[in-house]
């Protein structure tokens, strides 16, 4: 069970946004940077243990400088996130690039920020040296164990997914690099998103430590970090629990001690690459109820639409929704919720309990802080919504402002420019 929080009082809330126009998406800055302290602290054990906050989970400056204060840094998979963490003040080591199908000026552009390159496939090799000239001091390889593991519904099977190396290629990867010169090596995999099992990431774990010995044994390379990616989930669903990563942290620990120091192979770097754990809780997409219809169906029309937050819409996701003024009122109607978008599966909720609703209600869609504004999109024209931080001393900062219709006509050319050739 997880209660859900809104991040102030219902009347305090209501007063702080009344002049705001809605939608809009809210982050707790208090509870973020709590949150990511308590993380932190839960490995402390481990050996320079590093969270790569996966940016594309909230791209947004006000709130990854946070993170990077407190010691995250980025894990970026383009060119543009590559740059904005670098805005943000990282360099080196702190980056983790992992894409894939990776162009040319990424590889480039990663290895002079000095970033770890993270190589999604043995053929990416060579396109990394050619494009760079030279192999980079330090490397990492995307593993994918294929049939040995099973996935889950939002990242599928291991064997069906386009990401990382094979079992068959992973240790010819190393030898190959070693040979051309590199120094320092680590391992990252990502075989779960949105996982709540907490042994789903121990038995990651014992995968990676296990692939160490092989690595080390069969090409004689201690490694020097491993990394397991991101895809710790949280509870959307009240009647849901937290993944216990106290349980969690304790377990790696076990098996660090007994596959790593055991086997002479530390001090070995433990890394993830978490976004959702870190800032899924602590954003809220808000906005208000503009028509409440009667079809062969009762439906709640907001001012927001899957442009905005395209969860539900696009993997059947659960937003759990309060309204605001109405915590106490009984939950006696069921509504689908739907936005605006001329697309039927646009839909926060379908046969949903909630109070009864009416014109001017403001709805709190929670748990948006990751994987939210990011996957907005301009389908129908729609416009992206603003992004405002509750900072830790109660004030209220806009730290993206919302697109205008100017910025929505920037890119077009209305009579077509000439292209030269
Ligand atoms: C998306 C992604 C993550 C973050 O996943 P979460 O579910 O937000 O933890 C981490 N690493 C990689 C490579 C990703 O693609």
């Amino acid at each position: 069970m997880n209660e859900k929080k809104l991040p102030l009082n219902e009347k305090k809330l209501l007063n702080l946004i009344k002049d705001i126009p809605t939608p809009f998406y809210l982050y707790d800055e208090k509870a973020i940077i709590d949150n990511a302290k308590e993380f932190i602290n839960l490995f402390s054990w481990a050996p320079s243990f590093i969270n790569y906050f996966a940016v594309k989970a909230c791209p947004t400056p006000s709130i990854i400088k946070r993170l990077f204060d407190l010691g995250f840094g980025a894990d970026c998979s383009s060119l543009p996130e590559l740059e904005l963490s670098h805005k943000c003040g990282l360099e080196g080591s702190k980056m983790m690039m992992t894409s894939n199908d990776t162009p040319d000026e990424e590889f480039i552009r990663a290895y002079e920020l000095g970033a770890i390159i993270n190589l999604d496939d043995i053929t990416h090799i060579e396109a990394m040296e050619n494009a760079l000239g030279c192999v980079p001091d330090t490397i990492c390889f995307r593993y994918n164990p294929g049939p040995d593991r099973t996935g889950n519904v939002i990242i599928g099977n291991p064997v069906e997914a386009k990401y990382g190396v094979t079992k068959s290629q992973i240790v010819e990867c190393y030898k190959i690099m070693k040979e051309k010169g590199v120094k320092h090596f680590g391992i990252q995999t990502m075989v779960a998103s949105n996982e709540l099992d907490g042994d789903f990431i121990v038995e990651t774990a014992r995968m990676i430590f296990d692939l160490c010995n092989t690595i080390n044994k069969e090409a004689c390379i201690k490694l020097d970090f491993v990394d397991f990616g991101g895809g710790v989930g949280i509870p959307y669903k009240p009647e849901q629990s937290s993944m216990d990563l106290k349980y969690v942290s304790g377990e790696i620990k076990k098996l660090y001690n007994n596959l790593i120091v055991a086997k002479n192979l530390g001090p070995l770097q433990i890394s993830f690459e978490l976004g959702r754990y870190i800032l899924g809780p602590y954003g809220y997409l808000i906005s208000k109820v503009r028509h409440v219809t009667h079809k062969y169906k009762d439906y709640v029309g907001l001012d927001s639409c899957m442009a905005d937050l395209m969860r539900p819409a696009l993997y059947g996701s659960y937003h759990h929704i309060s309204v605001l003024g109405k915590a106490k009122a009984k939950k006696d109607k069921i509504y689908d919720v739907t936005g605006s978008l001329c697309e039927n599966n646009d839909k926060f909720a379908i046969d949903r309990e909630l109070p009864s609703l009416e014109k001017g209600d403001i709805l709190v869609l929670h748990d948006t802080g990751a994987h939210g504004h990011a996957m907005g999109f301009n389908y129908n024209a729609k416009l992206r919504p603003a992004e405002y931080l509750l900072t830790s001393n109660g004030s209220l900062k806009l730290i993206r402002r919302a697109q205008t219709m100017d910025d929505y006509f920037e890119t077009l050319r209305f009579d077509g420019a000439e292209v030269e050739i």
